[in-house]
């Protein structure tokens, strides 16, 4: 109680503070937030000052953190939760930044107590105990331009609001009222996107989201953010459920 007191105060004397003036900067350099009705840039400002604040950035492989790596990673990261009240990514404590991708190890459950361990390139991982890793280069790459459906940071910050009731399992803290909605909705179009890659049809969905349920939920949500006039066209019912979960219409914002 008396930690949520005091965190409760800190975040009050950050948020009359403002943003420092070099911000608008950096924020102007990020396309998703251009695109941000003023609205929204409002809601997302006094948020990202608490997330940029009380989150640790760590440079790895030699990268100096630079107040432009906070900013613009914490700005993607608090667009996926402009609808969420009072609400920071809490159980995410560090943020490392990587020059680019990174090797990382992968397991795979064979079944039974069999797992293979196999180590391969990665853009960025998130973890179960706050952790998240990012590869700056992509992330760079991927503020130059809004619409190509993917993005490193939506990605991972999803993958973290799915841990938020335990697993990694594709299903987030979904309203009671919306679950089954959810449930039904989610099956049937990662069912789709697996018969899809399968076929290998092409899809607006990233193929990678078949790989498993946590990873429909992240490809989904790169979509929802990036492509969400197409989705809502090509998918209206995984857009609506979506949009209730997350709470927001990002369709209005490509209008
Ligand atoms: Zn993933």
């Amino acid at each position: 109680m008396v930690f949520t007191w005091l965190k409760n105060r800190r975040r009050k004397k950050l948020l009359a503070l403002g943003v420092p003036d070099s911000w608008p900067k950096v924020l102007q350099s990020v396309a998703q937030y251009r695109l941000l009705p003023a609205s929204e840039r409002d809601k997302l400002l006094p948020v990202l000052r608490v997330f940029v604040a009380e989150k640790s950035f760590v440079g790895t492989e030699g990268l100096s953190v630079t107040e432009e790596m906070c900013v613009t990673v914490g700005a993607l990261a608090c667009i996926l939760i402009l609808g969420k009240e009072d609400f920071y990514f809490d159980k995410v404590a560090t943020v490392l930044l990587t020059p680019k991708e990174f090797r990382a190890e992968e397991r795979h459950d064979l079944g039974g107590e069999a797992t293979l361990v196999e180590e391969s390139e990665h853009l960025g991982e998130a973890y179960q105990d706050g952790l998240v890793r990012l590869s700056w280069a992509d992330i760079r790459h991927e503020v130059e331009e809004v619409g190509r459906g993917c993005n490193l940071v939506y990605h991972e910050f999803a993958h973290q609001l799915d841990m938020l009731n335990g697993d990694m399992d594709g299903v987030p803290d979904v309203p009671r009222a919306l679950q089954s909605r959810w449930q039904d909705t989610m099956a049937r179009e990662y069912e789709r996107l697996c018969d899809a890659a399968d076929h290998n049809r092409p899809t607006l969905l990233d193929h990678y989201g078949a790989n498993s349920e946590a990873e429909f939920f992240a490809v989904a949500t790169e979509c929802f953010f990036d492509q969400p006039v197409e989705m809502r066209h090509r998918h209206p019912d995984l857009y609506a459920v979506l949009s209730e979960y997350y709470r927001q219409d990002p369709a209005k914002w490509f209008s």
